[in-house]
């Protein structure tokens, strides 16, 4: 597993750009050499994507409630950039990543906030984008009716296993196509 050491792993950042094509590169050359070993990690990206547009409203009623009187935004530059699984699912979808601008500190107000909230559709944002539930938000989520709420919690789990499922098996697939 040494190339996904090297390219792959959770320390990828964008700020090294070289790397960060190298590694896009890497999953982009994978999917057109081995498309048909790669057709199961395309299933489960259009299943993920799916199933994302499927906890939207949820987290929408939600967030539309709690986030416009928000003084400390959470949506920073720095958050708004894939990640290597995130890389490996918008590839599986035969989509690319946005081109980011240079220069923007990552701490600034992130480049893909609009005055209408998120420039990106749910099931294409950075996945990071769409756990991350501040307290104020989990409180307020809490003290709605629990029923949805549970239903919400049951697929976001089924989110992360699928996600996960998919990493694993274009991991194989890398692996065992490593020259
Ligand atoms: S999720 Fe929380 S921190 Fe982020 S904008 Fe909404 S209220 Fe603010
Ligand atoms: S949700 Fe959208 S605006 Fe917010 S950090 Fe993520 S990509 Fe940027």
């Amino acid at each position: 597993m040494a190339l996904r050491h090297q390219l792959l792993n959770d320390d990828l950042i964008w700020h090294d750009r070289k790397r960060w094509y190298e590694a896009l590169s890497l999953i982009t050359n994978l999917f057109e050499r081995h498309k048909g070993e790669l057709a199961e990690v395309e299933r489960i990206a259009l299943a993920l994507r799916n199933k994302i547009g499927g906890v939207d409203r949820f987290i929408q009623e939600n967030t539309a409630q709690v986030c416009p009187d928000c003084r400390k935004v959470c949506c920073i530059n720095k958050h708004g950039y894939y990640d290597h699984q995130d890389l490996i699912y918008i590839t599986a979808l035969a989509l690319t990543p946005p081109q980011y601008g240079a220069g923007i500190e990552d701490a600034a107000p992130c480049q893909f906030l609009s005055e209408t909230g998120c420039g990106i559709e749910r099931s294409l944002r950075p996945f990071r984008c769409n756990w991350h539930f501040c307290s104020e938000l989990i409180a307020f989520m809490n003290s709605g009716p629990p029923k949805p709420l549970r239903e919400f919690n049951n697929k976001f789990r089924e989110l992360q296993s699928l996600r996960q499922e998919m990493a694993d098996r274009f991991f194989l697939i890398l692996t065992m196509n490593r020259s």
